[in-house]
Formats: structure tokens, sequence, C-alpha cells
């Protein structure tokens, strides 16, 4: 990260919030956000750094301390279904901030400022709806547990679906009393700042949410490494997870961690092979690929392998790559030209391995793509699971397929992985597609369907691939610590 000086960018300067105030970096400095699909400098952001985290920090440890902490659940609630409603009322901004920054379609992102919404009214409702218990024990007497607010999180983001992580992480830890430090990608951080002001327009207490701009590197370790934070959410690569654990050691901070993927697209032959193709292209190849649960490695049962590469390849054609801008595009750009020439690195080791280029493989071509970090959709076929391209997360429009003799021989390979984030099963047949279900090591599957998000149910890995759940009410345990309270009645 360098900061650099440009001509005026498009938004303008953005500014970190701490405590309530839109303020710059402790020492000024800036950094340039691009939009990856033109090439262009569409804002400038606060390089924050340890200083600017400290300052967060103390800010959120009095907000934690001040009225915030007299405040009843329901009130939290109510509070996070005006911050909703604001969401919604500014739904076509913020969907045209995400799509502008991350290059992705305009039409998903504002899906996905919807789906913002709808997780903050879900945790809204779920504020007054967190119990303790009563437990029998055997001294005379009655015991009790409590729910309590952990005090600071930190929560750290990745930059494929900003808006979306941040509002997994910010719902949950609000509802149960928290108070917040987000950190935003510095690919981008915009659509995060805008959740900031929202949230304090919609009434959240200055320093109950506040949003940290800068590198990962100096801003984000601070962050997983201060002592006055009590835990820390995070998620993106599972070796930058990695050196989270060893930062929140530092003072035994709790830790949720969202990772990668490699997840797979599981086809038995007595499968609706019609529907399995015109609905799993996009799977893979939606946000351009870089989505942990893209469903980037298909096992097809060996008899309709060559009938599933064709349907699937046919498919794969009609994906529409083009413009963000256009309501009509399915697939925008990727994050930026060095994720490019990652993903075309990987192409070639595929190439390298043996695997069987179908299709896609190199960029589009056309005078809208000239300055954008747009690739083709890309289909390996007669690849196996020793092949790096099936083994690392390419976090690119990638897809290997790789044939299998019968139902232990695709849970075998299925499992053959360092991750266990999600994945599909396809057969009619319900007692095949449950057992595999049970058998595929992996946080979130869905049988004959590729989804894997739903706000009301757990979402997390297995493995390489996290610690923790998030969404429904399982998230609101990552936010909470339980304490016992024994009374002698004697
Ligand atoms: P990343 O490089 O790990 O970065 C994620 C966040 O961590 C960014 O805010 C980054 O800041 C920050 N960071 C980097 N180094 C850090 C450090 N040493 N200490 C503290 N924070 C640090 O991941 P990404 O490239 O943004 O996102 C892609 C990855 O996210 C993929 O592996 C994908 O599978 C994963 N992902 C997982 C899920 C899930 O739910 N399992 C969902 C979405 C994405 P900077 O941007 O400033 O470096």
């Amino acid at each position: 990260m360098t900061t650099k000086t440009s001509a005026q960018p498009a938004i303008g300067n953005a500014k970190m919030i701490i405590g309530g105030e839109q303020v710059d970096a402790a020492d000024g400095q800036t950094f340039d956000v691009m939009n990856p699909a033109t090439g262009e400098v569409l804002a400038r952001a606060p390089l924050g750094g340890p200083e600017d985290v400290d300052r967060a920090v103390k800010a959120a440890q009095a907000a934690f301390e001040g009225p915030w902490s007299t405040w009843s659940a329901s009130k939290r609630g109510r509070t996070l279904q005006k911050f909703s409603n604001l969401v919604k009322q500014n739904l076509e901004e913020l969907a045209q901030l995400e799509s502008r920054n991350v290059g992705k379609p305009i039409s998903g992102a504002r899906g996905e400022a919807l789906a913002v919404s709808l997780v903050f009214e879900y945790y809204a409702g779920a504020a007054n709806k967190l119990f303790g218990e009563t437990i029998p024990v055997s001294r005379p007497g009655l015991d009790f547990t409590l729910r309590e607010p952990i005090g600071v999180v930190g929560l750290i983001v990745p930059w494929n679906f900003p808006m979306n992580m941040a509002s997994w992480k910010l719902g949950p830890a609000l509802a149960a009393g928290n108070t917040a430090i987000l950190k935003p990608a510095s690919y981008t951080p915009l659509t995060a700042i805008r959740l900031g002001e929202l949230a304090l327009e919609a009434g959240f207490p200055p320093g109950v949410v506040n949003v940290i701009t800068g590198p990962g590197g100096t801003a984000g370790a601070a962050l997983a490494g201060h002592a006055g934070v009590g835990k820390v959410a995070f998620t993106g690569e599972t070796t930058t997870g990695q050196e989270i654990m060893r930062l929140a050691a530092n003072n035994v901070k709790k830790i949720s961690l969202e990772l990668g993927g490699k997840s797979p697209n599981i086809v038995f032959a007595d499968a609706d092979l019609e529907r399995f193709a015109a609905e799993s292209p996009l799977a893979v190849f939606d946000n351009a690929g870089q989505d942990c649960c893209a469903r980037s490695r298909i096992f097809v049962e060996a008899s309709v392998h060559d009938k599933v590469v064709e349907l699937f390849t046919e498919a794969t054609r009609k994906v529409i790559v083009g413009d963000p801008s256009q309501d009509a595009t399915q697939m925008g750009s990727l994050i930026s030209e060095r994720q490019r020439e990652r993903v075309i690195d990987y192409i070639a080791i595929g190439r390298d391995e043996g695997a069987e280029l179908v299709y896609g493989g190199e960029a589009p071509s056309g005078e809208v793509f000239e300055n954008g970090a747009y690739l083709m959709p890309t289909i390996f076929d007669a690849a196996s699971t020793e092949m790096r391209i099936v083994r690392e997360e390419i976090f690119g429009p990638v897809v290997a397929i790789i044939p299998f003799s019968d139902e232990a021989d695709a849970v075998r390979l299925a499992n053959d992985t360092p991750y266990g984030l999600s994945g599909s099963i396809w057969s009619r047949d319900i007692g095949k597609a449950l057992r595999v279900a049970k058998a595929v090591k992996a946080g979130v599957l869905s049988v004959n369907s590729n989804s894997s998000v739903h706000t009301e149910a757990p979402f997390g890995g297995y493995k390489m691939s996290g610690m923790g759940r998030e969404l429904g009410m399982h998230a609101l345990e990552l936010y909470t610590e339980v304490k016992n309270v024994f009374v002698d009645l004697t």
C-alpha cells in the first residue's frame, strides 16, 4: 500500500468514523480507491494505522461503558430496525458504490444491499430474544446463566462482498450489546464507511460503530492484537486467519473466522442434469468467481460426464460478461489487475498439469473491457484432486470438472481438500443425497440447489475454512459471554 496523489477522484475524500466523528488518519495519509472495471480512481480514503486503531478502541470502550450499556435489548433492536430501514432507503446509493468499487454487476449489488437490510432486520428482532437458562444443579439453590456482551469487538472484512460481510458481523454484535470497530478491505472501504454514517443516523450513540480504513498489515494487525479488543471476527484468506489467531493470542481474544473454500458440486447420473446445468454456472462465476462458496470443483458421475460437460459449457456460454453498470450484466471485472494476473497464472498451471481447457481461459475482447480486470468464465475438464487448480482456492472464474465412479468415490474426492465450507449434491434419490450430505465435511450444504446463504441459518466452515457460525441465532454466540450465577437458598 502506498500513498499516492492523483486527480480529484469521482467520489471525493472518504473519512473514517471514530467516536461519532468523521476523521482523517492521524498522520493525514491517504490511499486511492479504484474502480477495477475502468481502472479509474473512485475515491481517496484515510490510510489509518495503529494510532488510529488505538483512538477507535478508546472511543469504543468509552461508548461501551456509557449510556449504551443502559439501553434495553428492545431499544437496541429498534435502533437496528432503523438502521435496516435506512439501508433500504439508501439501497441504490449503496449498490452503486459497491458495484463501482468491486466491479460487480449492479443487479447483484442491489440484491446484496437488500440482503444487508434484511440481516439488520433479523438481528433487530433477535436482540430481545437472547435468553439465559436456569439449571438444576446438585447443590440446593438457584443456578442461572446470563448472556452478556463481550465489549469492544473488531470486525475485519474482505473485498468480495464488503457490505454483506460487514452486516453479518455488525448485526449480531450490536444486537448483543457490544461496541464495534469495522475494518474493511483496502480495495473496498466505501460501503463500510457509508454504513458507519447510516448507523449514526439510525441513532447508535457515538463510538458504538467505528470504521477504520488502512492496510491489513498495520491497521488490521493493530486491531487484531489490541489488548482493549475482546473479540475479533474475521472473514478473509486462510493464511490471514492464521495470522489473526496468532495476534489474538496476545490477550486470548475470542475469535471467529470465515476463511477460504473449494466447494464441491456433486452431480449424480440420476439428477435433473438440465436443471443442474442451468443453475450452476453462476454458482461458480457469480462475483467473477471471487466467492468463498464458489462451486469450483464439479464432480460428475462418469456415466453422464460427457453430457454434463456439454450442458454446463452450453449454459456458461450464456453468462453475460460486461460493464457492471448495465442491468443485464451477470459477470463484471475481478477486483484488481493483480488478482487477474494471479488467476491467469492458475489457468497456465492447469494447462501444464494436463487439465483440458474447455472454455474461456482469457480476457474477453472489446472496447468495454480494455481498462478493466476482466476474464472469461473458464472451464477445465479431465482434472484430478492432485492438481493445484483443484486443491488451491483460485478466487477467480475457474471451475474444474472431475469424474467419479460411485457414491463412495464422490464422497472421498469431495473430502480430499483442506477446506470445508459449502457444497451441493444433485440427485433424485433423496436417500443418497442425504447420505452424501452427511458424509461431506463442510459447514453449509445444499441438495438440488446451490444456495448457501440464508439470513436465518448458520453459515461457516469445517477444517481450514474457519471456526464459528455466522448468521441465524448461532451468530449471537460469537458476540456474547455466558455467565453462570449460583444463589444459595439454604
Ligand atoms: P484477506 O487478504 O485475508 O483480507 C481480509 C481482510 O483482512 C482485509 O480487511 C485485510 O486488509 C485484512 N488483513 C490483511 N492482513 C491482515 C493482518 N495481518 N492482520 C489483520 N488484518 C489483515 O482476504 P481478501 O483477499 O480480502 O478476501 C478473499 C478471501 O476471503 C478468500 O480467501 C475468500 O475465500 C475469503 N472469504 C471467506 C468468506 C467466508 O465466509 N468463509 C466470505 C468471503 C470471503 P487489507 O485489505 O488492507 O489487506
